[in-house]
């Protein structure tokens, strides 16, 4: 999608620092990381959030969770486990609208996470 910084960023148009990809994800660390691992995974076709999908977009997402665990696992963090986090709208701290998991990791986390 024209302007949006995460198209850019999947399509090799912006700089980051990937950490994995294939067909259909793009994975990359977080500018402003919030624990020793940040990172942010995004699925190379555009959709703002998860109140955007539909059936058909959500066929898109049949290995998402296997992507991540993948990730996971290569940056170390299976024996103390991370943090996925979806924020979905603006008022629940989406500032970027192309869906993004953050991958949280690498440090004690408490709860509730606000
Ligand atoms: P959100 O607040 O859940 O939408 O998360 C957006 C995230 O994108 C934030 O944690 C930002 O630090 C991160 N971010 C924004 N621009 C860039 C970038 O150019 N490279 C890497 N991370 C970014």
């Amino acid at each position: 999608m024209a302007d949006c910084i995460f198209c850019k960023i999947a399509a090799g148009e912006i700089p980051s620092t990937k950490v994995y990809e294939d067909d259909h994800w793009f994975a990359f660390r977080d500018i402003e990381p919030c624990a020793p691992v940040h990172i942010l995974v995004i699925p190379k076709k555009h959709v703002d959030n998860i109140l955007a999908f539909d059936e058909e977009y959500n066929k898109n997402f049949a290995d998402f969770f296997l992507v991540i665990k993948k990730i996971a696992e290569a940056e170390g963090l299976k024996e103390n486990g991370f943090r996925l986090v979806i924020n979905t709208g603006e008022k629940a701290g989406q500032s970027v609208f192309h869906f993004h998991a953050h991958i949280i990791g690498g440090r004690e986390m408490g709860w509730p996470p606000f």
